[in-house]
């Protein structure tokens, strides 16, 4: 890439950014390329379009930015995405640039001072008057006194671009772990199962099992002990849940007090074993209200497990966890079900 090219690259990534981020846009490879062509200006009716969609959702759904991105950037403009990811490495080398700017200021300098000294010298020979040498003294002067503000100048350049680069890292960083995390209890979201479950189900969905799990009575922690009791519980829950997870087995909050564990390539009788050490675990749970000076012991949750049948789709698979979970709370709750397999 030529400097221009890298430059107007991390000029709209640095435009980009800030509006995803605004906007409340995952980082997508499929959204870094929407909206870099969207700050790029290069299709009014893209931008006219995407305008709308904001106007109308205060975001921009999945949906829409899949259907924009194909219509108006995968096919015709064939954008390298990982181009986009490189981004930031473009920012850094524009630094570079700067600093060797810098450099050939510097070396400029060198010569044109060794040409003034070289006219000091031949002054004895050539008699010259008080005058020029005055003169010659007053443009080396100068000359330094250019070398240095250009010296400030991109030394200044430097850093305001490395704070730039610094906090547009931060906020990539912080974005993708939003995206992903779930900012109460930590454990991975929603958003991290449906896509890790749409890709398990692609690639290798025999054997995958899902583990459904509901706090029992959660309600009740909520109205009795207030709201951010309630999310102490979740947390701890939580955190007892993620304890229990091995083998691969991963959690995810699946919504309000309920979580979902894929637990991969396994049989169903060992996800269902998973889901009852988990089960025992929270029953040991014991946390402190402050407020009201008791300690909460009586925490469980219900969980219903499932494995993928041949065919199935993911809907179904949850279906028939959650139906197992329903049936939990019906036979009276704090329990794991199938029974047993
Ligand atoms: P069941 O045993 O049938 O599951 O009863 P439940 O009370 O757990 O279920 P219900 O669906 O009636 O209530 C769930 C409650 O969870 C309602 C909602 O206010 C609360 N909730 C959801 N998300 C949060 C959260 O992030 N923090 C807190 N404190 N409460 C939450
Ligand atoms: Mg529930
Ligand atoms: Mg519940």
């Amino acid at each position: 890439m030529s400097l221009e090219l890298l430059q107007a690259a991390a000029l709209n990534l640095k435009k980009a950014v800030p509006l995803m981020l605004k906007h409340k846009i995952p980082t997508t490879p499929v959204n870094y390329a929407l909206w870099y062509t969207y700050v790029g200006e290069q299709n009014p009716e893209l931008n006219q379009r995407l305008d709308t969609v904001i106007a109308q959702y205060n975001t921009c759904p999945p949906v829409s930015s899949e259907l924009l991105y194909r219509q108006y950037v995968a096919d015709p403009v064939e954008l390298d995405v990982r181009e986009m990811r490189q981004n930031l490495d473009a920012m850094v080398t524009e630094r570079s640039q700067s600093l060797k700017d810098t450099n050939l200021d510097a070396n400029e300098f060198q010569s044109r001072i060794e040409s003034n000294f070289e006219k000091l010298n031949r002054i004895e020979d050539e008699g010259f008057s008080v005058e020029q040498v005055l003169d010659l003294v007053r443009s080396l002067v100068k000359e330094s006194d250019n070398i240095r503000s250009s010296t400030e100048f991109f030394t200044g350049q430097l850093q305001k671009a490395q704070t730039e680069i610094d906090a547009l890292k931060k906020k990539l960083e912080q974005t993708e772990k939003d995206v992903l995390y779930d900012a109460l209890t930590g454990c991975f979201n929603r958003r991290a199962f449906d896509s890790d479950f749409a890709g398990m189900l692609a690639q290798a969905p025999l054997g995958t099992s899902l583990i459904l799990a509901d706090i029992d009575h959660f309600k009740v922690f909520n109205d009795t002990y207030g709201h951010q009791l309630g999310d102490q519980v979740l947390r701890a829950v939580a955190k007892r849940l993620q304890e229990s997870c091995r083998d691969g087995a991963k959690l995810y909050r699946f919504g309000g007090e309920e979580f979902v564990i894929i637990v991969p390539k396994s049989q169903l009788r060992i996800a269902r074993q998973l889901a009852e050490a988990m089960r025992r675990g929270l029953e040991k749970l014991s946390l402190k209200d402050r407020r009201k000076d008791e300690r909460i012991n009586n925490i469980s949750a219900s969980f219903g497990v499932a494995q993928w049948q041949e065919k199935q789709t993911g809907m179904q698979l949850i279906e028939a966890a959650d139906k197992l979970l329903y049936d939990a709370k019906r036979l009276g709750r704090n329990r794991v079900l199938p029974i047993s397999n």
